[in-house]
């Protein structure tokens, strides 16, 4: 079971995630031994490259998944796993002028904001012990200017049949236990869950369905020979019919066309020992999850046993394992009353990479090879509904079924410097915060 109350991690080592402390086992995975043949080779063992890989098998298809280090090693297992069934930069009403085109849009936003009912749907199906929580997903704000545009948003998103309420300064006040706030949406399907103990529950359940999955096994390079790719791993060559490429900021080494088409957002998520009574009683006191929309984002979320967990993103001021400890308590005492005395006890950095479009994407490399690149730091559920579809288009032999249409990759202009972007904006909030 999860939850585990002891010390969990080594905060000094910012690999050490508290996931790894809490989830159940992995399911027990060889390396490839030797050659193999398949018809769909997924690359990738993180919430993409699972989701696709569990519903391939389910429909029958032959499948053969290959992940460089062990299940959920990515972002996947780094992540907050906060269920956040809501745009990061567009809104139901922008979306279509985003992408030329209304009805795309529309599709668009039926995928993300359906996304967090069909993980926790996933979750249910299947009995995964992910310490999961359907208890909503809020989105803060702290200015009285975006509290009145945010209710604008919400009827947008009501239009459509989501669940989605306008919840007053001091009702978010209350709901958060942060007087930083003047108001903030309620996205009623959202919530969290522990993600790799997720990741490995989709494994396992892709694994009875049928996929082959195979741990410690990275694919060097890819070459197309007559009409099959070849996967050349340590051990040996794949032969496959068709490519999914789910291997995250992975993907740029394995085809030129996604060289350039995802920048790395590094950043660290904490967790605080669990909480005393009369503090869990202040913040959160209903449970749910929230992300605010200031630039230098906080967020805050609980797991099972009662932990705060929270992040910030990386930047060129707070560096050592002392200075990162300092800034989540600094962060803690800024948003909430009486956290000076709590214990960090975990933190752990990870990776996030961000597309141009800050929108899932699925990249058509052509000759039957396709990439998901729609991590964006909001991938859990979204990326477990694009392998849904994903799965369901590659079955049918038909693309055109799927909410994200394939598009050819878009790389970044000036790369070498827009890699360091991300990291110098944040910089800059963290200074302004
Ligand atoms: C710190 C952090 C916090 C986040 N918080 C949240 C959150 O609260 N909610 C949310 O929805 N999203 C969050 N995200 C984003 C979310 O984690 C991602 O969108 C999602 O996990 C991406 O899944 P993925 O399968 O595409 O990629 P990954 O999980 O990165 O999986 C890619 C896998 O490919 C493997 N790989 C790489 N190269 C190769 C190769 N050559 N051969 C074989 N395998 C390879 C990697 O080892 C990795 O396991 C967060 C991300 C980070 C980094």
């Amino acid at each position: 079971m999860l939850a585990s109350t002891g010390p969990v991690a080594d905060p000094a080592d910012p690999s050490a995630t508290l996931w790894q402390a809490t989830a159940p086992a992995a399911p027990k995975l060889a390396a490839l031994d030797g050659n193999a043949e398949t018809d769909v080779l997924v690359i990738g063992g993180g919430i993409a490259g699972l989701s696709t890989a569990l519903h391939l098998a389910e429909r029958g298809v032959d499948v053969l998944l290959v992940e460089a280090a062990q299940l959920g090693s990515g972002a996947t297992g780094q992540s907050g796993g906060l269920i956040a069934p809501d745009y990061i930069r567009h809104s139901p009403a922008s979306i279509g002028h985003a992408l030329g085109n209304n009805e795309a849009g529309e599709r668009m936003t039926r995928l993300v904001g359906e996304a967090a009912q069909r993980c926790f749907d996933l979750i249910a199906h299947h009995g995964i012990d992910c310490d999961a929580r359907q208890d909503g997903f809020y989105t803060p704000v702290h200015t009285h200017r975006l509290a009145a545009a945010q209710r604008d948003t919400a009827e947008q998103w009501r239009a459509r049949g989501f669940d989605v309420s306008v919840i007053d300064g001091a009702e978010t006040q209350r709901r958060l236990g942060s007087r930083a706030y003047c108001g903030a949406l309620r996205f009623g399907q959202g919530g969290w869950l522990n993600p790799l103990a997720y990741a490995r529950g989709l494994a396992r359940a892709a694994v009875t369905a049928g996929a082959r999955i195979h741990v410690e096994t990275p694919v060097a390079d890819l070459a197309r020979i007559g009409d099959r790719w070849h996967a050349r791993t340590p051990a040996g060559l794949i032969g496959a019919r068709r490519i999914v490429l789910a291997a995250n900021g992975g993907n740029a080494g394995l085809h030129p066309a996604m060289r350039h088409a995802a920048l790395p957002l590094h950043v660290y998520e904490f967790a605080t020992a669990p909480l005393v009574p009369d503090l869990r009683a202040r913040v959160l006191p209903e449970g749910g999850a929230f992300t605010d929309k200031s630039p230098y984002i906080f967020s805050a979320r609980y797991d099972g046993a009662g932990r705060l967990i929270s992040a910030f993103p990386k930047t060129f001021v707070v560096r050592g394992a002392q200075a990162r400890r300092n800034e989540a308590k600094r962060r803690l005492v800024r948003y909430f009353k009486g956290f000076e005395t709590v214990e960090i006890e975990s933190v752990w950095e990870g990776v996030a990479w961000i597309n141009a479009s800050f929108l899932p994407e699925i990249y058509d490399l052509g000759d039957g090879a396709l990439a998901i690149q729609a991590c964006n730091g909001r991938g859990i559920s979204l990326n477990s509904a694009i392998g849904v579809e994903l799965a369901g288009a590659l079955a049918t032999n038909d693309l055109g079924t799927m909410s994200v249409q394939p598009r050819k990759p878009k790389p970044f202009p000036f790369f070498r410097a827009a890699a360091r972007l991300p990291k110098a904006m944040m910089t800059l909030a963290y200074l302004s915060d």
